[in-house]
């Protein structure tokens, strides 16, 4: 899989092979299995621990690292994942869901063979989707591809990146076994973060999702998200609270707020914020 070396110090490093396995490049993909993320929306208070997680790891990882431009400026930073707050409902019935979203693998990946050399494939162990560096021409073309806005470019090497399922963790037989996990699904105190096998129906996250209700952000996109989400159930909470959202109510919360610009990655960062409404006068016209 990999050759192992030693830094001049002790630090052990890795070099894995992105292509061990075999990589597609077009739809239908035949991989063995798609690796996933599930994120309980119950758990899942929004703390952002995923997300530093996410920054830590992969600023020194194998495919760090990731660019900081300008961090006290305009924050053009980048992560791989962002936890999104949308607030929903009426006041003083309002809720907050805190939905952290990265890179969900798709199934149907549409940021793959858009691509026009390769440098982007779907692995066929796993189903990861990965950008080979070496190859990637910085067309920007899977970026615009992916529905998610989970692409990013890196203005400094040129190149797209984006969420690598942590594939530099999880095959690497220098950490402790109980370490090859994604840093997301580590960093989460409270177990949030689910790993799941989309296409194995014994993989106990998997069984979850589907006994749990789960649901996949934009699932008319066509792109087939392997990583979803646990539904927030109200007998969790007040008798008086918000009801739960359905699924395309989500979807359409989540994209008329302007929280995520879907497909406009033009930068290489979160571009978060802010409810564009009527901009320009604030009056409520009395
Ligand atoms: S670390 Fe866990 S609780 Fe915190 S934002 Fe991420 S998923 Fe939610
Ligand atoms: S979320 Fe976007 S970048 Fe990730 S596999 Fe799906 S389309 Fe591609
Ligand atoms: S799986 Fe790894 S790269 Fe992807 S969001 Fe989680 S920590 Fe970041």
């Amino acid at each position: 899989m990999s050759s192992n070396q030693m830094s001049s110090n002790q630090t052990p490093q890795i070099t894995l092979d992105v292509r061990q396995g075999g990589v597609e490049h077009r739809i239908p993909y035949s991989n063995k299995k798609n690796y996933a993320i599930i994120t309980d929306l119950n758990k899942c208070f929004g703390c952002a621990g995923c997300q530093m997680s996410c920054k830590e790891w992969n600023t020194s990882g194998m495919f760090g690292p990731l660019p900081d431009l300008n961090p006290y400026g305009d924050l053009d930073v980048m992560f791989w994942l962002r936890v999104m707050y949308v607030e929903v409902g009426n006041y003083p019935q309002t809720k907050v869901y805190n939905i952290p979203i990265n890179c969900f693998h798709c199934m149907d990946a549409p940021c793959v063979p858009v691509c026009p050399v390769g440098a982007t494939f779907k692995r066929v162990e796993d189903g990861i989707v990965l950008v080979d560096y070496t190859e990637c021409i910085g067309t920007k073309y899977c970026i615009y591809a992916c529905p998610y806005g989970n692409r990013f470019f890196d203005y400094i090497e040129g190149v797209t990146k984006k969420c690598t399922h942590c594939f530099d963790r999880i095959y690497d037989p220098t950490l402790p076994p109980e370490e090859r996990i994604p840093a997301c699904i580590h960093g989460c105190m409270v177990q949030a973060r689910i790993w799941a096998d989309r296409l194995d129906p014994t993989d106990p996250g998997n069984i979850l999702f589907i006994d749990k209700g789960g649901f996949v952000l934009g699932p008319e996109t066509g792109a087939n998200p392997a990583s979803g989400y646990l539904p927030w159930h109200s007998k969790y909470a007040a008798d008086n609270d918000v009801e739960l959202l359905s699924e395309s109510e989500y979807y359409d919360v989540w994209t008329s707020n302007g929280v995520v610009i879907l497909g406009a990655q033009g930068n290489n960062s979160t571009y978060t914020e802010q409810n564009q409404s009527s901009s320009s006068s604030s009056n409520s016209s009395s």
